[in-house]
């Protein structure tokens, strides 16, 4: 009845966590294996031709990791994601080598809401993000967990993780 989410074969399947989300996916066994390299097997992502077409966003997240570990650019541009999805197809690759944490040690994970927890001066943007404040949905920076992205005043601004508390 249920089919691997990425090869479309009937096979004992396994659920595979699209980080930094928590949200899961049901795959086959040979899939999950050759997800951890997938560049070692390059022949055997041919299988996603049709499942990129999915509607499914968090397969979605995981056919455009493979298509971009490959280097497979024009899959890529086909694939047309929504950039909520392609934000978190990006937000992905950086989750795997570093966690972002917040005052307390906590993990911050794009889409958290955050409060900061001193006065900050904002530079570049004439205002201070008071203490208390609460971001909402913030994003992660790529390659730096020492910040975090967030609207302040209606304003994107960069914040230091280790001056926010998550909510
Ligand atoms: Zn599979």
């Amino acid at each position: 009845m249920a089919n691997c989410g990425l090869c479309e074969r009937d096979r004992e399947l396994v659920e595979y966590v699209v980080e930094p989300k928590d949200e899961k996916i049901l795959i086959c066994k040979e899939c999950e294996g050759k997800l951890k390299e997938p560049q070692e097997s390059e022949n055997y992502w041919h299988c996603l031709n049709d499942t990129m077409w999915t509607q499914e966003k968090p397969i979605q997240v995981v056919i455009y990791r493979v298509f971009s570990k490959l280097g497979w650019q024009d899959k890529l541009d086909m694939m047309y994601l929504e950039d909520d999805v392609l934000e978190w197809a990006k937000s992905g690759e950086n989750e795997e080598k570093i966690n972002v944490r917040d005052s307390n040690g906590n993990i911050l994970n794009g889409g958290d809401s955050v409060t900061i927890i001193k006065d900050l001066n904002v530079k570049g943007a004439g205002f201070t993000a008071k203490q208390g404040t609460t971001v909402k949905n913030i994003k992660l920076v790529a390659d730096d967990p020492t910040h975090i992205k967030g609207k302040v005043n209606g304003v994107e601004i960069f914040i230091l993780s280790k001056f926010v508390k998550k909510v």
